[in-house]
């Protein structure tokens, strides 16, 4: 219906789009004059042809009884380009605040980097390296070659090398080690992670034949030995990264099965998954694998991310004996999944971080994050919500304990003991509020539970509070559509 309760015919709708100016009218209208100066003129006509396509869109929607009159559509259209050539202007990437607690989100892009790891990536990034070039010879190189080093002592292993990420380390591994042979793994460790990740099929597209011992919930040392024969070509320890199997269980430790493997002859491969490369069982996650414990306990090869718990890049480590990483090295995939000088560059540096135990967990986010005393969490809540006090909009502010989770595929059991600033606000719905929040400059990510959205200090930067207060002050005046 209209406004006078009367329904809009198609005839009145067609007659209202030549209310609609002209792209090269609109080109020139005030609203979209000052843009013009820092926006590229192609980004502003795509913005102008959207919004004149979207004004006809509803003008012409039936379920919409609107009568528009020259002022009204003028009012509305000046509206939609100004929101979309603020989007516009930004860039898609953009730097979020990690408000939800997950230290590890995937959806975030997991680890954020030590800052002066950053400041280095984008030295680096800047000019040219030394890449693959020998400075002391000006021979040419071979860039894997800038971190095996490193590896080695941190992890104690022969050697190492570096793909993309720990499904390319696991694909590469098993193409070089098994191709046309038989991997054995464990019914119990057949894992998915983040959907696309899922064992079968990457071993699958390795050419190798998956083996399958045990059931889900016990796997024996006899089960491997049954399954040996002349087709086998490894044996494989995954790490259920994002389960537990709990109850009725037993599993295979690594060391039985190094010594089954030295036994036949076999290399044994363990999938460690986010790669600690320090215990952290001090911090209450005891069951994650550490890279040099299992490079000590007889693995073959060991492999792990380096963007999960290690609080690097995105990487695909890979470290064991020398024999089969030089053969890795030497598979057609590694010129396929080889990294670049980025992440080179950041891996180089968080690894050197590594050397000094006090400095990296004070340096590395994650390290940082998962090892912060509850009271330094408490205390920076406290800052926070007493900040969000001064912010008009909100009918309540208060902290409250909570969970924590490291997230990324990692320590699914283990929440961290954490505290969120609750807010409410007065006019607006909280999951409005959120989605606001995530608008926003800059991009607030936070959870929603209880009427409430929460703010969890854990994953908040000391140095974020200010623009996170503001950022909520916005998000509660500013609709942005
Ligand atoms: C996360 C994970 C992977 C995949 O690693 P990406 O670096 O995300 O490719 C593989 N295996 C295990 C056990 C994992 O936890």
């Amino acid at each position: 219906m209209g406004v006078d309760g009367r329904t809009v015919s198609m005839s009145e709708r067609q007659q209202y789009l030549r209310l609609l100016p002209a792209v090269d009218e609109v080109l020139r209208s005030d609203v979209v004059q000052p843009w013009l100066e820092h926006l590229p003129r192609r980004l502003v006509l795509r913005v102008i042809r959207e919004s004149l396509d979207e004004m006809r869109r509803d003008i012409l929607d039936s379920s919409r009884s609107q009568e528009w009159t020259e002022e009204s559509c003028r009012k509305e259209l000046a509206w939609r380009l100004q929101r979309k050539l603020e989007e516009a202007s930004r860039y898609r990437l953009r730097p979020v605040i990690n408000a939800t607690g997950i230290l590890l989100h995937t959806g975030l892009g997991r680890a954020p980097l030590a800052s002066s790891v950053a400041q280095w990536v984008a030295r680096i990034a800047a000019g040219y390296c030394s890449l693959e070039i020998d400075l002391q010879t000006g021979e040419r190189g071979r860039r894997t070659s800038l971190v095996r080093e490193l590896l080695c002592e941190l992890t104690g292993a022969e050697s190492a090398t570096v793909v993309n990420n720990n499904a390319a380390a696991t694909l590469i591994t098993l193409a070089t080690l098994a191709a046309g042979k038989e991997v054995i793994v464990s019914r119990g460790e057949l894992i998915e992670i983040g959907g696309s990740f899922r064992l079968p099929e990457i071993m699958e597209t390795s050419g190798a034949r998956l083996r399958e011992v045990g059931t889900t919930n016990k796997t024996r040392l006899s089960d491997y030995v049954r399954a040996i024969g002349p087709d086998t070509g490894a044996l494989l320890k995954v790490h259920t990264s994002n389960y537990r199997i709990v109850g009725f269980t037993e599993s295979v430790s690594l060391e039985q099965l190094v010594a089954l493997g030295r036994q036949h002859d076999l290399p044994v491969i363990d999938d460690i998954g986010s790669g600690a490369l320090v215990d952290l069982a001090p911090f209450g996650l005891a069951d994650e694998p550490v890279a040099s414990r299992s490079v000590r306990a007889g693995a073959d090869l060991v492999l792990f991310s380096g963007d999960k718990l290690l609080g690097g890049p995105q990487a695909g480590i890979i470290v064991g004996r020398k024999r089969w990483i030089d053969k890795i090295e030497r598979h057609p995939l590694a010129r396929a999944f080889r990294v670049d000088k980025l992440t080179l560059a950041a891996l180089e540096a968080t690894l050197r971080l590594y050397l000094d135990e006090e400095k990296v967990f004070r340096e590395v986010p994650t390290l940082r994050m998962i090892s912060q005393p509850d009271e330094v969490v408490r205390d920076r809540a406290e800052r926070l919500r007493q900040l969000l006090e001064g912010v008009a909009g909100l009918k309540r502010v208060e902290i409250a304990r909570d969970v924590a989770y490291v997230g990324g595929g990692s320590v699914p059991a283990h929440g961290l003991a954490t505290w969120v600033v609750r807010i409410e606000a007065r006019d607006v719905e909280e999951d409005e509020l959120a989605r606001r929040l995530r608008l926003g400059d800059p991009s607030v990510v936070a959870r929603v539970q209880d009427g409430c959205v929460l703010l969890d200090a854990r994953t908040i930067n000391e140095d974020e509070l200010p623009l996170l207060t503001q950022a909520v002050a916005q998000a509660l005046v500013v609709d942005t559509g």
